[in-house]
C-alpha cells in the first residue's frame, strides 16, 4: 500500500528533488528520452522523473496512439506555473495522443474550504475562464471536459473505485478522512483511468504530468488500476519541477498574487512583478560586472527557462550573466518584453475563446 509522505494539497515547495526521488522510488527521466522528445521542458530538465512512461515512449517511437490525460482544479485564475501543464499537454497532443484535459469544477469546490471556494457555481465560473486559457494555448474543444458535465459511465466508474480504497488506506496515504477530499480523489482516479475503459479508448498506455507532491495520487491510482476488473495498462506519470514563486523561497501560488504572473495579468502588472522579482544579481553594479550573477537562483531567469522557446538565447543569457557581461536591468527588460508580448497575444485569443469555453462548461 502506498505510504504517506507528501501532501498533495500542501503549499510547500520541494527543497531537494534528488532526495525526494530516491525516497519515493521514482525513476529519473533518461537523457536519451529528453533528446528524443525535443521539447524545452524535457531538454531543460524541468521534467525530472517518471513512473511507467516507458510504455508511452514505445508508442511515441512506433507512432501509435497513447492517452494524454491531465487536469486542473478550477479554483482560481491560471498562472505561468499552470501554463507548464498546458504546454506539456499540447506537446503530447502534437505527437498524436488521444486527449483528455479535465477542468475539475467539482474537485475545486468539494476539496476546498468555503472561504476559498464558496459555491459550485463559483468553481464553474473559474472553469469557464480556465477552459478559455486552455483553448488559447492550443487545445481544441473536444480535448477538454469538465467533471460536472461527463457521461454517466464516468460517474458510475467513480463510484466503482470507492470499493477499491479503504478508510485505513486513505488515512495512511493522506493522513485524514476529509469527505470532500475523498470525493475529489475518487474523481481524480476516475479522470486518469476512465479513458482506458472500453466505452472510451480501451486499454492503452497513458501519461499524466504532475508535480512531485501529487505522487500519492499517482501511487494510489496505479495500485487501484492493478485491482480493477478491467483490462487496463498501469497509468504512467511524468513529474516536473514546479516553477517557483517570484520571491525568494516561495511557490508560484494563486493565494499569493505577488509571487505569480497570471495569464490574465495586464502586461504592465506582469512587468512590475518581474521587476520586483528576486534575482541572482550582486549588491552593486561594479561587483556584478566583476564577479558575475547567479542565474541558477534567479527568478527572472527561471521565468525564461520555463517559457522562452529559444534555447540558444537562454544559454547565452546564462553564460553572460555568470561572466558579468549581462546585467539585471537589461535582463529584466528582456524578460518583461517577452512576457508582455506573450500576454498580449494570449489574452486576445482568450477573449475569442470565451463562447466556446462557456459551451464546454455549461453546455450552451
Ligand atoms: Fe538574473 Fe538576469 Fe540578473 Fe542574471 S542578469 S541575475 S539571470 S536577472
Amino acid at each position: 500500500m502506498p505510504k504517506k509522505g507528501l501532501d498533495p494539497w500542501g503549499s510547500e515547495g520541494i527543497a531537494d528533488y534528488g532526495r525526494a526521488f530516491a525516497e519515493f522510488g521514482l525513476e529519473k527521466f533518461p537523457d536519451a528520452w529528453c533528446q528524443k522528445l525535443k521539447h524545452r521542458l524535457f531538454e531543460r530538465k524541468i521534467v525530472l522523473a517518471h513512473r511507467g512512461f516507458d510504455e508511452v515512449m514505445k508508442c511515441i517511437t512506433a507512432k501509435k496512439p497513447f492517452i494524454n490525460m491531465t487536469g486542473i482544479a478550477s479554483s482560481g485564475p491560471l498562472h505561468l506555473g499552470h501554463k507548464v501543464d498546458l504546454d506539456l499537454f499540447a506537446f503530447f497532443k502534437s505527437l498524436g495522443a488521444r486527449n483528455y484535459f479535465a477542468v475539475c469544477d467539482i474537485d475545486a469546490y468539494v476539496s476546498r474550504p468555503d472561504r476559498s471556494m464558496p459555491s459550485l457555481s463559483a468553481a464553474k465560473e473559474f472553469a469557464v475562464e480556465n477552459a478559455a486559457h486552455a483553448l488559447a494555448l492550443g487545445l481544441a474543444e473536444n480535448d477538454i471536459y469538465v467533471q460536472g458535465r461527463k457521461e454517466q459511465r464516468y460517474y458510475e466508474f467513480t463510484f466503482e473505485l470507492s470499493k477499491k480504497i479503504t478508510k485505513n488506506m486513505f488515512e495512511a496515504v493522506y493522513g485524514h478522512l476529509d469527505l470532500g477530499k475523498v470525493s475529489a480523489n475518487l474523481l481524480q482516479y476516475a479522470d486518469i483511468m476512465h479513458p482506458q475503459l472500453k466505452e472510451y479508448e480501451g486499454a492503452m498506455p497513458s501519461v499524466t504530468g504532475i508535480g512531485l507532491e501529487q505522487d500519492p495520487h499517482a501511487k494510489v491510482t496505479r495500485d487501484i488500476a492493478r485491482r480493477l476488473p478491467y483490462r487496463m495498462k498501469l497509468p504512467g506519470f511524468i513529474y516536473f519541477a514546479f516553477q517557483s514563486g517570484l520571491h525568494a523561497g516561495t511557490k508560484m501560488s494563486s493565494s499569493r498574487p505577488e509571487t505569480a504572473i497570471f495569464l490574465s495579468d495586464p502586461p504592465n502588472v506582469a512587468e512590475k512583478k518581474l521587476k520586483n522579482a528576486f534575482t541572482g544579481g550582486r549588491i552593486t553594479l561594479e561587483e556584478q560586472k566583476k564577479l558575475g550573477g547567479n542565474p541558477d537562483i534567479c527568478k527572472v531567469y527561471e521565468v525564461l527557462r520555463y517559457h522562452h522557446a529559444d534555447s540558444k538565447r537562454l544559454a547565452k543569457i546564462h553564460s553572460d550573466c555568470k561572466s558579468g557581461k549581462w546585467l539585471c536591468t537589461e535582463c529584466k527588460q528582456f524578460a518583461a518584453a517577452f512576457i508582455c508580448g506573450f500576454l498580449k497575444t494570449h489574452q486576445k485569443k482568450v477573449a475569442e475563446k470565451q463562447k466556446t469555453a462557456r459551451k464546454i462548461v455549461h453546455g450552451k
